[in-house]
């Protein structure tokens, strides 16, 4: 199988776009050096070039974008910032990596000059089935044990909260917030220091390695530097990295149009909420704060899905508010991507001499990106601040084609069955 190195998504995504969205940087045109280049503003490039300016205030960094900022995987997310750890890492070190998310959060929103004021907003997990209820019993000894705060929810409450009588139970998890991740990533990139060099819709297609360099080339244009940092996540694997190690998962998201006034009371009376389902495999919802609902849920292998996306996620959306108007039509969805390794952990660090990369936030990367991003920049300068693979892992092999496919669609069969309901 050949893997793209960059991403082309048939369908814009729906989140609105601020009005004063950043003039588009120009494209890369013909050949240039720098200190530093670092391949892909989302939440870890960003992070990568915020820190690495701080610590080399001398450096000269490009940051090359394929598309524009924020029309891309950054920007096509569900807006969850998420600082409570639910899994993915041992649950020794959950206290550790939530007081690092905590820390983390703040900075992300101090960068970005977006209030971290979360009040009026409900972020909880919810169960629909009995499977789901006992994962979040589960859950629920987890938080507990490594200190992060949870308060119980039961069917009345969601009900009351979400105006839908779908769920069973729930964990309000505290200290997260919802965002328009547009907005968030757009703003990000306003406050790009001085010795940064923003390209935008200038895909890295080909990394050569010389001597004490690396050339990384773009359609119409090359950029020689001593260090070279991957932060294009899905796509390492189309610049010839990291194909043992992760798989390109393809997620869906749907938004209604503005609900009236009536269905809004019914569906967001108690503030903004966001319900992240017991099951992995589960959908997930939201209400946004100009009264849409959003629904994300599904996964594709590594190629995007077609026509079959917005029914499903339609007939998700109609389950939960079979009698709700506004919730029957979809006015748009897209897809986006994710990467995910074999057991959760990123693929982090150096490389090769030169080379660093950190990809793999299996589908949580707000936070974690960030977070992931500029200790990427600290380990490149020679601190350890942090050691993230004895905190998060190591990503662990994934074999070939057409193994690795089969492996894939069986665990994902089994897990939708499993999921059952709350999908
Ligand atoms: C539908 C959906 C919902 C999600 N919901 C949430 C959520 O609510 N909360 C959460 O924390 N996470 C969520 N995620 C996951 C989250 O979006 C990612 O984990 C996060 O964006 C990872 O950040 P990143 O910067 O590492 O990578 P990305 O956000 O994928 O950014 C990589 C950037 O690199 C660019 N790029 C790729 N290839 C190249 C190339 N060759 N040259 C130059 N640039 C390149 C891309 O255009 C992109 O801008 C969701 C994902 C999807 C798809």
């Amino acid at each position: 199988m050949s893997f793209s190195p960059y991403p082309s998504y048939q369908r814009h995504c729906g989140w609105s776009r601020p009005d004063d969205m950043i003039k588009a940087a120009p494209a890369l045109r013909g050949d240039q050096e720098y200190d530093a280049v670092v391949i892909g503003a989302g939440y870890t490039g960003l992070a990568i070039v915020q820190r690495l300016a701080q610590l080399h205030p001398e450096y000269r960094i490009a940051l090359l974008e394929a598309e524009q900022i924020g029309a891309g995987s950054p920007g096509r997310n569900s807006g969850f910032v998420l600082e409570t750890v639910l899994g993915g890492v041992h649950t020794a070190h959950f206290n550790e990596i939530h007081a690092l998310y905590q820390r983390t959060h703040k900075e992300l929103m101090k960068q970005a000059a977006l209030p971290t004021n979360r009040s009026g907003q409900t972020i909880f997990k919810a169960a629909a089935t009995a499977r789901g209820e006992k994962a979040l019993q589960q859950l629920s000894k987890s938080l507990q044990t490594s200190k992060q705060p949870w308060q119980s929810m039961d069917a009345k409450q969601l009900q009351e909260l979400t105006g839908s009588n779908y769920y069973r139970a729930g964990i309000r998890l505290s200290g997260n917030q919802l965002v328009n991740p547009v907005e968030l990533v757009t703003a990000i990139a306003r406050q790009l220091p001085d010795n940064v060099t923003l390209y935008e819709q200038s895909p890295a297609i080909e990394l050569e390695q010389h001597q004490r360099s690396w050339t990384v080339c773009t359609p119409e244009g090359q950029l020689k530097a001593p260090q070279v940092f991957l932060a294009n996540n899905a796509f390492i694997k189309g610049l010839g990295f990291g194909q043992s190690r992760s798989v390109t998962i393809y997620t869906y998201a749907g938004i209604t149009a503005p609900l009236n006034d009536s269905e809004r009371e019914q569906t967001s009376s108690k503030g903004q909420w966001g319900l992240l389902p017991a099951h992995r495999l589960g959908t997930t919802f939201r209400s946004t704060n100009d009264g849409r609902l959003m629904v994300r849920g599904m996964y594709d292998y590594e190629t995007e899905g077609g026509n079959e996306v917005p029914d499903i996620l339609q007939r998700s959306l109609s389950k939960r508010y079979p009698s709700l108007q506004g919730a029957r039509q979809l006015e748009q969805w897209w897809g986006g991507t994710t990467s995910l390794t074999a057991n959760g952990a990123p693929l982090w660090g150096q490389l090769k001499p030169g080379l660093f990369a950190s990809v793999g936030c299996n589908g949580v990367g707000i936070v974690k990106g960030w977070l992931l991003g500029k200790t990427l920049a600290e380990l490149a300068h020679g601190i350890a601040t942090h050691n993230i693979p004895s905190l998060f892992g190591r990503p662990s092999w994934i074999p070939p084609e057409p193994f690795r496919k089969v492996g894939f669609l069986t665990v994902s069969a089994i897990e939708k069955k499993l999921a059952g309901n709350e999908c």
